[in-house]
């Protein structure tokens, strides 16, 4: 079944055909895929969820496709793992990650690319197409490659080693362009229009590809034995993931799975490129473009493109939004590894380290259930940390050597 009953302008609220649009004809506002929640309530249930497969596709009711096969790696279904260890450092209670590193490409962008690319299979396309900041690259052509889909990726050319090779690793065409991630993005708002044929993930499908990002929400809820968290902490690049996720928890009320919910949802930033939390922090109504420096490249997107409907969800929502210092992000990441054998990428220590800061202020609170999401595995940015990690010790390979060297410590390790 497909409960999808068109698109719908977010600005004006005009209706079109759940086709390959992204802008209003009328208003050049972004649209927005609508659904029949009436219908969608009627057949939904804990039950039904609980049948499907342990993928985001278990919320394929919820989800903008036909009934036939999904472009499928496994995304989703993701662990969500309390983290009282975590919690106690920073002076919090009931405390989880939801723990998008494990997803198949190791960020949480297959859960929006497997529903980007369904949809653009369904529409006819045989080519998929994408700017992206490093994670959107590895997801689209590696679920590309899985689709029998040609891919072309644009990405800037200062991207860590890592992402550019898992994305090059997939067969796909890889272009890296001289130039910031915007310019990037200007480049392939460009191609679009130059190519009608290529599904371009984060333009003219962008629709359906940003609907991927409810299914952290609905995970949320579930694992939670559906119940809604009271505080999320979300990072921010475009800012698509925050307004999804505000959306997801809604839609479980609009369809019955929920009872109420009055989810707070926080943004989180790098100092480097943080134009939402600097429009929250002046109360100011529009997002002013910045130039992105920061080593969390994923999230660097200076001129966010839902930027505002993600200042707007976070204040709706009575969250809050802050930045933290690229030191701040490595004590994120090494924070998170430490107290719970997690290991994610700059944009994990941008999420743990806002998280800190937001503890810290009061502004997230020791008596609220708090879900991090940790977004993408730190395989993907070692460069970020190789100053700063590597062994304890470089012995000779003799005991004597070895008790030189570590054997008081370790005792002292062994008896706390
Ligand atoms: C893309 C990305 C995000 C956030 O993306 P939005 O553009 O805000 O939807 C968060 N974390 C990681 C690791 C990402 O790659
Ligand atoms: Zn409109």
């Amino acid at each position: 079944m497909n409960y999808v009953i068109g698109l719908r302008c977010r600005e004006c609220g005009r209706h079109y055909p759940a086709e390959a649009l992204h802008v209003c004809d009328f208003c050049f506002g972004p649209l927005e895929v609508a659904y029949d929640y009436e219908r969608i309530a009627a057949t939904i249930s804990p039950e039904s969820i609980a049948a499907g497969p342990r993928t985001i596709w278990r919320y394929r009711d919820l989800l903008p496709v036909d009934d036939d096969a999904p472009v499928d790696l496994g995304a989703g279904f993701t662990p969500l793992l309390r983290a009282d260890r975590l919690a106690a450092e920073l002076g919090l209670g009931e405390l989880w990650i939801k723990n998008d590193t494990a997803n198949p490409t190791g960020s949480f962008k297959d859960r929006v690319v497997s529903v980007a690319l369904t949809k653009a299979r369904q529409l006819g396309f045989k080519v998929a197409a994408c700017a992206s900041t490093g994670n959107l690259a590895n997801s689209v052509a590696a679920h590309a490659a899985r689709a029998g889909m040609a891919s072309i990726v644009l990405i800037p050319e200062d991207l860590e080693r890592a992402k550019v090779t898992m994305t090059a690793v997939y067969g796909g065409t890889v272009i890296a362009v001289r130039g910031s991630y915007d310019d990037v993005n200007r480049l392939c708002a460009e191609l679009t229009s130059e190519h009608p044929s290529w599904a371009f993930v984060n333009v003219n499908v962008r629709t359906y590809y940003a609907e991927g990002s409810k299914t952290l929400a609905f995970e949320v809820a579930e694992q939670l034995g559906w119940r809604a968290p009271d505080h999320v902490v979300v990072p921010i690049a475009s800012g698509s993931q925050l307004t999804k996720v505000a959306k997801g928890f809604s839609e479980l009320v609009k369809v019955g799975l929920l009872e109420h919910q009055a989810v707070r949802v926080s943004g989180a930033q790098a100092e480097g490129c943080s134009p939402v939390a600097t429009a929250f922090a002046n109360g100011a109504d529009a997002i002013s473009p910045v130039k992105p420096s920061t080593i969390a490249k994923s999230l660097s997107i200076g001129n966010p493109a839902d930027g505002w409907y993600a200042l707007d969800a976070i204040r709706r929502s009575g969250g809050s939004c802050a930045a933290v210092t690229d030191a701040e992000v490595l004590d994120g990441i090494g924070l998170l590894a430490r107290t719970e054998g997690i290991f994610a990428e700059t944009a994990g220590g941008v999420t743990i380290a806002t998280l800190a800061k937001l503890a810290a202020s009061g502004d997230v609170r020791r008596d609220e259930c708090v879900v991090a999401l940790v977004t993408g595995h730190g395989l993907k940015t070692v460069e970020a940390l190789s100053d700063t990690v590597g062994p304890t010790v470089t012995i000779n390979p003799s005991l004597g050597d070895f008790d030189a060297a570590l054997g008081e410590d370790l005792l002292i390790e062994e008896a706390r």
